[in-house]
């Protein structure tokens, strides 16, 4: 099988209408992306399959959907206003930026990725800058007016936490899962959608005892992990990654990242983390509201611990894509499928007339259309000849093919093309909707 590469995934995404540049007739807009007609749905289908599974699938836990604008005072309480910030340094020959983290070398001598030159960190510091995108509310642009737009999702489960405890009368454990743009001015955004300036998480906010937190990381990191997998990532190209002590936040008391084999190496989707009490306690002590949680069976009072799984949105939907591109040799030919999950293909069925020129061919083809759309995404096409419209269809992972023909207004059949073996079936028209249930559910 060759070689998948970003380009590949690229060029896909943009000929089949999954990811556009931003603001392109501009020029673009640097690591900006739109998600077009099928990555809208692709993406949807990414947030759905985990809110089924971490929300309507458990009865542990509430969704919610906090505002992106927050109080000022939450980002000094969650330490982003001091410490969310990425070392910087100039490269003082050719004059770029990089992060200290990401330059090659050793101790205070690195090597500049640009131009190759060494960098001297005692001679050229590095400086702190903040990733926090700013901005004004209200009509003065002064210094009391300054907010900023969330550089995660976390912060708006903890200001709830009570909200959601008290008015869904929960006991611990339960967690608070949101989905929700998040902005961050990344200095090396790149690699296509994985690391931009505005993307979308998917958080967890897991309140448990102090005694239990280690034992609910642990299912935690196997739940997430387990995830990916069920929705198709081949287990060889996902691993757990343990942040060893001088990785982690001085008061997190574990963290695993779940990453992806991707063309440009193994990189981060999901990080899971034993936070401590280190949020609650910041929120308590900064607004001076009682966040503590009074256990009555134990008849004792203390702020929860919190595990965290914090995933992106984005980074997700991209490694489905890349870990479902193929391409394959047939009769000769290069046939690209992506074989997508059932869950997550953006259309599960298309209906296609073999003769487009032909009312009574088309008519059966729509209403056909019509009744399956009830129950399914389905797509009715009849843009070009049958053999472009099926290599279209694999190219965009749909998983079934109806195609309509001269003989299926005598007999009442129709054949139904599976997406990953390419096999024919002939279908009575009534069992039509059954026989696709079957391998759609
Ligand atoms: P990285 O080390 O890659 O910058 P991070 O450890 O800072 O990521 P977290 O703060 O743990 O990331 O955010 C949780 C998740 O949000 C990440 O696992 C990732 O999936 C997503 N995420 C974070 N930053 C970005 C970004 N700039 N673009 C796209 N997704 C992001």
């Amino acid at each position: 099988m060759s070689e998948t590469t970003m380009e590949k995934i690229v060029s896909l995404c943009k000929r089949r209408g999954f990811i556009f540049p931003s603001s392109e007739i501009y020029g673009g807009l640097a690591s900006t992306w739109d998600y077009g007609p099928l990555g809208v749905e692709l993406k949807r289908n990414v947030k759905n399959a985990w809110w089924k599974a971490v929300v309507h699938g458990r009865e542990d836990m509430e969704g919610l959907d906090a505002a992106i604008l927050m109080h000022p005072e939450t980002w000094k309480a969650s330490g982003h206003v001091d410490g969310f910030s990425d070392a910087l340094v100039d490269c003082k020959n050719c004059k770029k930026r990089f992060r200290v983290d990401h330059l090659p070398g050793e101790g205070n001598i690195r090597t500049c990725p640009g131009c190759k030159k060494e960098i001297d960190l005692t001679a050229n510091p590095p400086r702190a800058f903040n990733l926090m995108l700013k901005t004004y509310l209200g009509p003065i642009e002064d210094d009391g007016a300054i907010t900023y737009l969330r550089p995660e999702t976390a912060q708006g489960i903890f200001v709830n936490f009570t909200n959601v405890l008290d008015a869904r009368h929960r006991k611990l454990p339960f967690g608070i899962a949101q989905i929700g743009k998040s902005f961050r001015n990344e200095i090396t955004p790149g690699n296509f959608t994985f690391r931009t300036r505005e993307f979308e998480q998917m958080e967890i906010e897991y309140f448990v005892t102090p005694e239990s937190a280690g034992e609910w990381y642990e299912r935690w990191v196997a739940e997430r992990f387990a995830w990916y997998v069920r929705l198709g990532i081949r287990a060889d190209s996902l691993r757990q990654r343990q942040h060893a002590a001088d990785e982690l936040a001085h008061y997190a008391k574990g963290c695993t990242d779940i990453e992806y084999l991707f063309p440009f190496g193994w990189s981060e989707l999901e990080g899971i983390a034993n936070r401590g009490d280190f949020d609650l306690a910041q929120h308590a002590q900064r607004s001076g509201k009682d966040l503590t949680y009074f256990d009555q069976p134990a008849n004792r009072r203390f702020l929860p611990y919190v595990i965290e799984p914090s995933g992106g949105v984005d980074r997700a939907t991209l490694a489905f894509l890349v870990d479902a591109y193929r391409e394959e040799e047939v009769k000769g030919a290069t046939r690209v499928v992506l074989g997508l999950n059932k869950e997550l293909a953006p259309f599960k069925i298309a209906v296609l007339p073999l003769l487009k020129n032909r009312p009574d061919i088309v008519e059966l083809a729509r209403k056909i259309t019509g009744g399956l759309k009830k129950k399914f995404v389905v797509k009715y096409d009849d843009t070009a000849a049958i053999g472009k419209l099926y290599r279209r269809q694999d190219e965009i992972g749909t998983l079934y093919c109806v195609t309509v023909d001269v003989q299926s207004l005598e007999d009442h059949k129709v054949t139904v093309r599976d997406r990953d073996t390419m096999q024919q079936d002939r279908i009575d028209l009534e069992a039509l909707e059954d026989y696709l249930t079957t391998k759609l559910t």
